[in-house]
């Protein structure tokens, strides 16, 4: 863009817009950072909208980005890019890192490195437990003062339910979620799969749902006794949603997330696969019916968040057989296809509805503040083509990982320009950094 120009508008385009409740054809305007007034000015570079989505502030809330410590599996570069390609504007990453992320200047580290990268607004989420190794609280106030949006042990659960009580506690007083990776381990361990007729004619070691449901049951228990603000990360279990239907019922804060790969696949996929760990997922891909649980689930209300679960590794330790290889899909720049194909193909969801589960809803959870597409407002907004329809292929990831149960799959629906800022991250699926 030549300095003359005044900024951007997006013309005729569909604007889907859940923070302001609205769904109508709009011309968008840009100036500076932010979203301008419309205009008559003949000074503004034109987008042709047409036939596109504009949705502003797609939020992915789960992500794992490994830096610092693992960045042969991600880093902070390579995530930011796979969210820009994605269609991301903003991301929560985990703070399963080595070191962890549970001190404030470690916080403030990844804000910065964030906001030098510039592709993607990076909200850090806080180790829950000092070095999450689930002993000692890590102080939670300092580093929501550092700007930690919630606080989580994922990769592993909280187990200590004394800890977890404390935790909640204080997650009254900030504002700020306790996320927790529900699973009791005395009931996963060795497992690889889920837990059921696939697992048994395939010979590999099960992770039952209950493994899953019986730490959600407990938790929404201490949600109760404190009040506390519990969120529970990839939800795959019909326990776990008769539990927060429970939570529901008493009126606890109580919220939850789904990831794209358990509302659009199940296990049998690995027999598919043949046992290549492409498939490999904790929590793990369940069957059909508890998929089907999963997206009512969504419909109702009962989940009000969608999520990624990102969770790169190096493909050396994919290509591992499948009871070695580590659990983790690379899933961000599948989210979009994945989630249009699940409810807006088969006419399940309206699009306003759907993409709530993406932007106003994480930033409820999450008490982050965004107007909407109002004049002022950061311009942060995703254009998708919801008709192209494309094939799946890990190679292409800005991720450098590579592994995804999609590969080869096609999709229908796809961004194709991301814009954080005021500034183009990604152009038709050219990441811009
Ligand atoms: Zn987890």
């Amino acid at each position: 863009m030549s300095r003359e120009q005044t900024g951007w508008v997006i013309r005729n385009v569909r604007v889907i817009d859940p923070f302001r409740d609205v769904d109508s054809i709009e011309d968008i305007y840009v100036k500076g950072e932010e979203i301008g007034e419309p205009s008559l000015s003949t000074d503004y570079s034109v987008v042709d909208g047409r036939d596109l989505w504009l949705v502003p502030r797609l939020t992915d809330m789960h992500v794992h980005f490994r830096e610092p410590g693992f960045e042969n599996k991600e880093d902070l570069l390579s995530g930011s890019r796979a969210a820009a390609a994605g269609g991301f504007t903003a991301v929560c990453t985990m703070p399963n890192t080595f070191p962890t992320i549970d001190i404030p200047s470690l916080v403030q580290w990844q804000r910065d490195q964030a906001k030098n990268i510039g592709l993607v607004r990076i909200f850090p989420i806080g180790a829950i437990s000092k070095g999450q190794e689930g002993r000692e609280l890590a102080d939670l106030y300092q580093m929501a003062c550092a700007g930690a949006v919630g606080f989580s042990d994922d990769g592993h659960p909280l187990r200590d339910a004394r800890i977890m009580r404390a935790a909640l506690g204080y997650s009254t007083t900030l504002g700020r979620p306790i996320i927790q990776h529900a699973e009791d381990p005395a009931l996963s361990e060795g497992g690889v799969m889920h837990e059921g007729s696939v697992s048994q004619q395939l010979g590999l070691p099960g992770i039952p749902e209950e493994a899953e449901s019986v730490m959600v049951w407990r938790d929404v228990e201490l949600a109760g006794l404190t009040g506390g603000l519990l969120h529970v990360a990839h939800v795959s279990a019909q326990g776990s949603l008769e539990a927060l239907d429970y939570a529901k019922r008493r009126g606890l804060r109580v919220t939850a997330e789904v990831s794209p790969h358990h509302l659009f696949l199940t296990d049998a996929m690995i027999r598919e696969w043949n046992f290549k760990p492409v498939t490999k997922v904790n929590p793990p891909l369940r069957p059909d019916g508890t998929r089907q649980l999963l997206i009512q689930a969504v419909r109702r209300g009962l989940i009000p968040v969608i999520a990624s679960d990102h969770a790169p590794h190096h493909q050396d330790e994919k290509d591992r057989p499948y009871n070695e290889a580590p659990f983790g899909i690379s899933g961000l720049e599948t989210f979009i296809g994945t989630i249009l194909g699940v409810f807006i193909v088969d006419g399940l969801l309206d699009p306003l509805s759907l993409f709530r589960l993406v932007t106003v809803e994480p930033h409820k959870v999450l008490g982050l503040e965004y107007p909407g597409l109002t004049v002022g407002a950061p311009a942060d907004f995703t254009l998708i083509d919801p008709q192209a329809k494309w094939v799946v292929d890990g190679k292409k990831f800005y991720s450098r990982g590579k592994n995804t149960p999609l590969e080869g799959t096609w999709l229908q629906g796809r961004p194709v320009a991301t814009m954080v800022g005021g500034q183009w991250t990604m152009r038709d699926q050219e990441v811009l950094r």
